[in-house]
């Protein structure tokens, strides 16, 4: 818990710097391999990154159109109705943003009343609970367990009240690696239209998913057209997590309240590289079958090295992210280990347990970004072998 600074606003007390930040510099400084902040170590296709390039040269540089460029609002549609079957107006229900973490924002600062309620899973990404407070929104959360990481559908509905404005979603999950299948898609569904609360729901791990499962966005499910925002963003699907061109789509309705609050956050970002995605989404089949299975022959040897190691692995079935209990590692607390672990291994990692309202339900949990090279995996797994025979931390 960092200390509190008097010139910070009450609501955001507590928040301090993210534990993303804080674990990239520790590993800056400690020279450790950074598997803490989930960011790849490759960067995206070339021909994508040529596209920005040329868009610079070319005179793209000033302002791009409130709602995001042209260009990249229908490939937005183009792609949400190849790969989902949507049918998705560019013109009123897309809304470009710099990042899915502005869409998040933006998002509950439109919809959110304060006093309201927001329903999330726990544990839940980190700027879920920072918008909330912003929105003076009121935190409510459903506990994803282990082994599996399933909801229990009483608790859901325990949670939702007439105070409850919506429920913010995320699958592929991060940090668990969890994805929502059509059963529970259903069950969420069912819940939300019954109680007539929104869906704001975070995609941006749509293409990491793997053992051919499928991504299903709650949007297509019966009743969902009308309540649901979904979200995602270029930096996970096309490894460029520094370029920041994030999209929601909605109704129009819901689609102009969001525009109404991001036009005030940012306006716009990222000109030139609104023109790269624009390409980056019509890409071929094969590049999105490639980043999948390329991701996923990574999961499986970073998984097996985990679990040679002695952690009790929480498999995932998507993301870049794969969550381990420490308790075989005779260790208990997961951020004293994630502390102790670049000067006893060289490698970093993130205690899942800040990531919980409920503190002891993820104790003992940590989660490693496996979104680096064959060979840099490797490496961790070999330093990180230290630990079958190093005792408690
Ligand atoms: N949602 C989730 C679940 C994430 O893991 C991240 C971080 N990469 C984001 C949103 C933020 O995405 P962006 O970098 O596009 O703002
Ligand atoms: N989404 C990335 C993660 O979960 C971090 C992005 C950030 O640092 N805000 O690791």
């Amino acid at each position: 818990m960092p200390p509190n600074n008097p010139y910070l606003v009450e609501r955001l007390q507590g928040f301090g710097t993210t534990i993303f930040s804080e674990m990239s510099a520790l590993a800056l400084e400690t020279g450790s391999i950074n598997l803490g902040q989930g960011f790849p170590d490759t960067d995206g296709p070339d021909e994508v990154r040529e596209i920005a390039i040329e868009a610079v040269r070319s005179g793209y540089n000033q302002y791009p159109p409130g709602l995001g460029v042209e260009a990249l609002r229908k490939a937005i549609s183009v792609h949400q109705g190849r790969f989902y079957g949507l049918d998705i107006d560019p013109v009123t229900e897309v809304l470009v943003t710099a990042g899915a973490t502005e869409a998040i924002a933006a998002s509950l600062l439109a919809l959110v009343e304060p006093g309201q309620e927001v329903v999330t899973f726990e544990p839940y990404y980190d700027s879920y609970a920072a918008a909330i407070a912003l929105a003076g929104g009121v935190r409510r959360v459903v506990t994803l367990r282990p082994p599996d990481y399933r909801y229990d559908i009483a608790e859901l509905e325990a949670a939702i009240g007439p105070r409850t404005r919506l429920l913010l979603l995320n699958s592929p999950h991060n940090p668990t690696g969890k994805v929502f299948d059509r059963e529970e898609l259903a069950q969420i569904s069912k819940v939300a239209i019954e109680n007539e609360i929104l869906v704001v729901t975070d995609e941006v791990y749509e293409h990491l998913i793997f053992d051919g499962r499928e991504h299903v966005p709650i949007v297509t499910m019966p009743g969902m057209a009308d309540r649901t925002v979904t979200i995602s963003s270029g930096g996970k699907s096309f490894s460029l997590t520094g370029w920041k061109i994030g999209w929601l789509h909605g109704s129009a309705e819901l689609v102009s309240a969001i525009r109404t609050v991001k036009q005030f956050l940012t306006y716009v970002s990222g000109g030139p590289f609104q023109h790269a995605i624009a390409a980056a989404l019509l890409l071929r089949d094969s590049y999105f079958e490639d980043l999948k299975s390329d991701m996923e022959a990574k999961r499986d040897l970073f998984c097996s090295g985990l679990t040679d190691i002695g952690f009790d692995v929480f498999r995932p079935a998507g993301t870049y992210f794969a969550t381990v209990d420490i308790r075989p590692l005779d260790s208990e607390d997961g951020i004293s280990f994630c502390l102790g672990l670049p000067e006893r291994c060289g490698v970093v990692a993130v205690p899942t347990s800040l990531f919980y309202d409920d503190p002891e339900a993820g104790r003992h949990l940590v989660r490693f970004a496996f979104c680096k090279k064959p060979e840099v995996l490797c490496e961790a797994i070999d330093r990180l072998s230290v630990l079958k025979t190093g005792g408690v931390l």
